[in-house]
């Protein structure tokens, strides 16, 4: 549920009269049920429609009386007249137990993603009751939340551990944290009820044929978002002079159909680095990460492999 109430006091504070929401897509019909309640509160207001994935993506333009409301991310940068709510969600602490005979450790960290950082306290209770000690990363400056990671950011997960309880949905986080880490990594999905130790071959596998194919390739285009939060100028500019043959490419929405007429042989996202990895297969051309680029031109080795992070 979203609270209509944080949101009115929030932007009381503020002192705008009009309001833009926005929401990843998953939440939107949420904040389409909360709109009456705030224009009844005396505010006009804006529902942004466009994809969101995360706060990397905010609303651009702000005029003088409007503030954002950004509905289910942390900040990952520091903007004025943006307000951040969280879209907690609790899930069962039984479910934790789950994981209890997949942990080798006594020592373990304890990671999850933003919607969930509000249960990790009670998480390290219910292990401790039975003989763990748990630590949380401390926050960064795209995690704000001890224990935080992002699909970007895992700066959260790094402690002094040997291993690892990634708690949430999906495998990319847990296995971002495990390549970024290097600590054996034990995801526990409380809503599916399922619990196992991430193993990176196959992913490293089909980032490595990957590679393979890019070395092929004549011409690379390297992405830069325009995205207020995932804009990597700097890194784009670096990887250009690692090849004689690249071309700067300046995308709001990375899409298989934009990249297919652009029709070059491969490419390197310093974008979202989850778009490399998640959207390969619908891609027609390799899509690379810059440290994926820096192996195909010689200056990084396949040991030196890492998972690509904003930092
Ligand atoms: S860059 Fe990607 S992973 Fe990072 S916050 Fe944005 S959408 Fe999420």
């Amino acid at each position: 549920m979203l609270s209509v109430d944080s949101i009115l006091s929030k932007v009381a504070e503020t002192g705008k009269k009009h309001i833009i929401l926005q929401t990843p897509e998953g939440l939107i019909r949420a904040a389409v049920q909360i709109i009456p309640d705030l224009v009844h509160a005396g505010y006009t207001v804006t529902l942004s429609g466009d994809p969101c994935y995360g706060a990397c993506d905010l609303v651009q333009y702000l005029d003088a009386d409007t503030v954002l409301v950004h509905i289910g991310h942390a900040p990952v940068e520091q903007r004025e007249n943006v307000i951040y709510e969280l879209y907690q969600q609790d899930f069962n602490l039984e479910q934790i137990l789950l994981s209890l005979p997949h942990l080798t450790e006594r020592r373990i960290g304890l990671v999850t993603t933003v919607q969930h950082v509000h249960m990790l306290p009670a998480v390290q209770e219910i292990l401790k009751t039975k003989g763990y000690e748990t630590v949380l990363g401390d926050p960064t400056k795209r995690t704000p939340y001890a224990g935080q990671v992002l699909g970007c950011s895992f700066g959260g997960a790094r402690r002094d551990v040997r291993e690892i309880l990634y708690i949430g949905t999906g495998v990319f986080h847990a296995l971002g944290v495990h390549l970024a880490t290097g600590a054996r990594v034990i995801a526990c999905d409380p809503y599916m009820m399922s619990c196992e130790e991430v193993t990176a071959r196959p992913f490293l596998t089909k980032r490595f044929s990957l590679i393979e194919r890019a070395k092929e390739a004549d011409r690379y285009g390297i992405i830069v978002s325009t995205k207020s939060g995932q804009e990597r100028m700097a890194l784009a500019k670096q990887l250009m002079e690692l090849h004689t043959n690249t071309i700067l490419l300046s995308m709001k929405e990375v899409t298989p159909d934009q990249l297919l007429n652009i029709g070059l042989p491969c490419y390197v996202n310093t974008a979202c680095p989850r778009l490399a990895y998640d959207d390969q297969p619908r891609f027609h051309a390799p899509v690379l990460s810059p440290q994926e680029f820096q192996i195909v031109c010689g200056v990084r080795t396949w040991d030196e492999y890492a998972i690509d992070e904003i930092l």
